[in-house]
């Protein structure tokens, strides 16, 4: 979702004549959009604005948006006494304003819903890179998981409306997006049918590659498990945080699924597609999980043999439960316990990268790499694979070799 916000952001300020730069002593505005989700990205924001302010134009518009922007409110401004603006996740469609007024100072930590939907402009929007689009369904979340700081700054859960979604999904497809990834927090809990977003953007003839993220266990419905059957153009890749192995972590983190319901929707899925692959969540060091919890997650990560995920070592967070739990676990344990899991975790990745050499997956490519001699393209299971250069923006490309962080590949020219 933040990838998403800075996006938007950044068209905005396209849309009223600025130009991106890397360099922030020249810059005319600067904007940092922040993640409250762990506590050390919450940290590195104000020492990243300490280091701005020194450098900056003494000019420059600056401010501050998203999550930590919320949960700092106008103590930013005591803090860091240069900010021009503190916007929240769901305010930052008011930059407009600032730029009219640089002499104001605005602070909107409001939750104003869908709102910012609404006021940007659609046409203004680039989306990532040409063929790929971003579309959010949703904003906040109404699951409580006792660790996530996310419904206190995204707030509630809202749907934005069938139509609305629809709508960006078109602008998206003619501005010549191939592939269309639905976003927020909870997507298959979208209230007017993630199934039914899914079967009508795939009438698309643009559109080859649909997917989503992220997804919470108890709410894919069996609609949708069927539909990774039955359309081609969902992508045989889900990502479906389980975020512990421990039937009694889970509990403690108010994530009320068992594990035989989450294992059951892995095979139904399973079953249904033989190629799918999934990606989860992990979080190690909550409150109370001994060792024998944790191993729980490692071998739930063996047994599923996830791909691309994450981990995390827990960090206790503002307004949340777990926060305030017994049996805190020390520092160097999270550490330790993250290590082994991301051992596991980074031995899927290469097992199953390994696997895919010799076969042929349609690939989307993303631009060029750093030495500007490849390209970087992203697999069905959003892999980075390295291809030589072609025209075209979704190529069928042979894996020819693989380690546990890419592929490279090579354009298949007659496919038979
Ligand atoms: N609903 C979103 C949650 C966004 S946060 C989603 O499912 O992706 C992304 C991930 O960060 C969560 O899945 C969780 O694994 C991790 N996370 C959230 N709060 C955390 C915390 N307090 N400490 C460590 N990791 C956390």
């Amino acid at each position: 979702m933040n990838v998403y916000d800075s996006m938007r952001i950044a068209s905005m300020f396209r849309a009223m004549g600025f130009a991106e730069t890397d360099d922030a002593k020249a810059a005319d505005a600067i904007v940092l959009n922040t993640c409250a989700v762990r506590e050390k990205a919450t940290n590195k924001v104000f020492s990243e604005l300490g280091r701005l302010r020194s450098n900056k134009k003494p000019d420059a518009i600056f401010g501050i948006v998203g999550c930590v922007a919320r949960e700092a409110g106008t103590d930013a401004f005591r803090r860091i006494p240069e900010l021009n603006f503190v916007l929240g996740p769901q305010t930052y469609h008011k930059l407009p304003e600032i730029i009219a007024n640089p002499g104001v100072k605005l602070l909107d930590i409001e939750l104003p819903g869908l709102e910012k939907f609404n006021a940007l402009d659609n046409s203004a929007f680039k989306i990532h890179h040409s063929a790929f689009a971003y579309v959010p369904i949703q904003e906040g979340c109404n699951h409580c998981c006792t660790y996530c700081i996310v419904p206190f700054t995204r707030g509630r859960e809202l749907s934005r409306p069938f139509d609305d979604v629809m709508r960006d999904v078109h602008a998206a497809a003619d501005a010549g997006a191939i592939e269309i990834c639905f976003l927020g927090q909870n997507v298959n809990g979208y209230k007017f049918s993630l199934a039914n977003l899914i079967r009508e953007t795939a009438n698309i003839e643009s559109v080859k590659r649909i997917r989503f993220t992220s997804s919470y266990p108890t709410e894919m419905s069996d609609d949708l498990i069927a539909l990774f059957g039955t359309e081609p153009k969902l992508l045989p890749f889900l990502n479906m945080p389980i975020q512990s192995g421990s039937q009694n972590v889970l509990t403690r983190m108010n994530r009320p699924y068992s594990l035989e319901l989450y294992l059951g929707i892995v095979d139904k899925l399973k079953n249904i597609r033989q190629d799918i692959q999934i990606s989860s969540d992990f979080i190690v060091g909550f409150p109370g999980e001994t060792d024998e919890e944790f191993e729980q997650s490692c071998d739930v990560a063996q047994k599923v043999g996830y791909i691309n995920s994450f981990s995390f070592k827990y960090s206790p967070r503002p307004h949340t439960a777990a926060a305030l739990m017994p049996g805190q676990i020390p520092e160097n344990i999270k550490k330790q316990r993250l290590k082994i899991l991301d051992g596991i975790l980074n031995e899927n990745n290469r097992a199953f990268n390994e696997s895919c050499v010799g076969k042929i997956f349609e690939c989307l490519v993303e631009g060029p790499d750093k030495t500007g001699k490849h390209l970087i393209a992203r697999t069905p299971y959003m892999q980075q694979i390295i291809i030589p250069k072609t025209d075209s923006a979704l190529v069928p490309v042979r894996v020819t070799s693989a380690n546990k962080c890419s592929l490279r590949g090579e354009v298949v020219k007659n496919q038979s």
